[in-house]
């Protein structure tokens, strides 16, 4: 590739799939980059749950931002909150997260990708009792409620209903991954190591309001998806919605809006996804629109109306269809966002370097995988459906091959086979890194 025009500087926002992609193609080419995200690491969230149940321990889904790009001398990385765009003067804001102190960048072209959050669909006082896994530091939270839903249960068994029902809501598939790996969790890993209760007795119920889990994925697999959960103990409640969350109890809705109150002191949230707020700062900033949840929308090249300068990309954008004015919102994927964040690298090297652009970004999608357990998955791959253990092993290859950092590849393919000879898990402790029921839930 050419090199770039001297002086020309490039911001990213996001460490995530898309950000570290675009970082990653723009630093090939020589091009000054700044790369700024709130974490000093970049995070492999599709193994989040992971953390979350105790199989692997944070460090091997994480790895710093700084250490990626340690041989590019031209990529400075900034640990920062980015908030306000001044876009007629090339202008952003970013806040250290230690001192709360603000200062001021300038770029030539920008690239944002902030991703998404969690929506708890206007009840935001749910978010602290019903926790969700996107983050390292949440992920942690939940591995330290459900342990210690288990010691709970030991120290007072005349409570152990509740405290032994673990409600996962949303069956897409991170919910399905929790409530299996919760399910396996309880009757294999930690069964036989309490002496007032049975862990294997624990209850774990997946709620999601449509008719089967995966609706995402093609038939069967869904079903197949729904027959594996069962088998390893989940109960399915299809057809339903949560409707209130309180710290002891969960109240559900069917469609004829029948009420349930399920007592439990464990709620993790799999459900419904908003982009950052980096997406409506953008809108307001240029006059773009945003969509229902949040998305931006951009061009077919992915650039801000308006802006050419600027490109959004990944979880917290939606793309104008260049054959018509038809939106296309591209699955929350891995693969969209790091597909859209090296075309991004590609097309601002080359505005860089005054070569031709790319023609306009378009998704080559491969297929998608989703884990239930051991030996349980189901992958669509092109027009090939499959289930079971092939699903499960094409599985763990996918997810080895795009961790980033030889070392964590290793790590985890060691604690994986570990995990599957002895079914146990590494990283079990409850740290101060848990906030306990106790501590928050008195806010709700
Ligand atoms: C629990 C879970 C499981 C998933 N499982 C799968 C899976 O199995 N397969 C799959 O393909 N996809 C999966 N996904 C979806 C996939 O992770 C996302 O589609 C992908 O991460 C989107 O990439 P992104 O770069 O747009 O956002 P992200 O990867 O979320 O990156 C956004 C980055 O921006 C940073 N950031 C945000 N706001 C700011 C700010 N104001 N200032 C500075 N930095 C900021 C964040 O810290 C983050 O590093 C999963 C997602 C979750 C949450």
């Amino acid at each position: 590739m050419s090199s770039v025009a001297a002086g020309k500087h490039v911001v990213v926002i996001g460490g995530g799939f898309a950000g570290l992609q675009a970082a990653k193609a723009l630093a090939r080419t020589g091009a000054d980059v700044t790369l700024i995200d709130r974490n000093n690491y970049h995070l492999f969230q599709p193994l989040s749950y992971q953390v979350a149940t105790g199989a692997l321990a944070p460090s091997e889904i994480a790895i710093p931002l700084r250490h990626v790009f340690r041989r590019r001398k031209r990529v400075r990385v900034l640990l920062g909150e980015v908030g306000g765009f001044e876009l007629g003067r090339r202008e952003l804001a970013v806040t250290d997260p230690g001192s709360g102190e603000q200062v001021t960048l300038t770029y030539d072209q920008l690239i944002v990708a902030g991703g998404s959050d969690y929506s708890y669909f206007g009840h935001e006082d749910w978010r602290s009792v019903a926790l969700e896994v996107k983050s390292l530091d949440s992920a942690l939270e939940v591995r330290g409620r459900i342990l210690h839903a288990f010691e709970a249960a030991e120290l007072r068994p005349d409570e152990q209903e509740a405290w032994l029902t673990f409600l996962v809501v949303g069956g897409g598939p991170t919910g399905v991954e929790m409530a299996g790996q919760i399910a396996e969790l309880a009757r294999e890993t930690l069964a036989g190591e309490y002496r007032a209760i049975d862990s294997r007795r624990g209850r774990v119920l997946l709620v999601e309001t449509a008719d089967k889990v995966l609706s995402a994925f093609p038939n069967p697999l869904p079903e197949r998806a729904a027959t594996s959960l069962e088998q390893l103990g989940v109960t399915l409640m299809l057809n339903q919605t949560v409707v209130e969350v309180d710290r002891d109890c969960v109240t559900i809705e069917d469609r004829r809006g029948a009420q349930t109150q399920v007592p439990t002191r464990t709620v993790v949230w799999a459900a419904g996804v908003t982009a950052s707020p980096l997406a409506r700062q953008l809108a307001e900033a240029s006059g773009a629109s945003v969509d229902r949840a949040g998305r931006l929308t951009v061009e077919p090249d992915l650039s801000l109306p308006g802006h050419p300068e600027v490109v959004a990309l990944g979880d917290m954008v939606s793309v104008r269809d260049p054959d018509s004015d038809r939106l296309i919102t591209y699955p929350g994927l891995a693969p969209v966002a790091m597909q859209q964040g090296r075309y991004a690298g590609k097309m601002v090297a080359a505005r860089l370097t005054g070569a031709a652009a790319p023609p306009p970004f378009r998704y080559r999608d491969k297929g998608m995988l989703a884990t239930i357990g051991r030996d349980r998955a189901v992958a669509q791959v092109w027009r090939l459906h499959f289930s079971g253990r092939i699903a499960w092993v094409a599985w763990l290859l996918v997810h080895i091959y795009y961790l980033i950092g030889f070392e964590n590849r290793i790590v985890v393919m060691l604690r994986w086979a570990d995990s599957y000879v002895t079914r146990g898990r590494g990283s079990r402790l409850i740290t101060e890194a848990a906030d306990l029921p106790s501590k928050d839930r008195s806010a709700v």
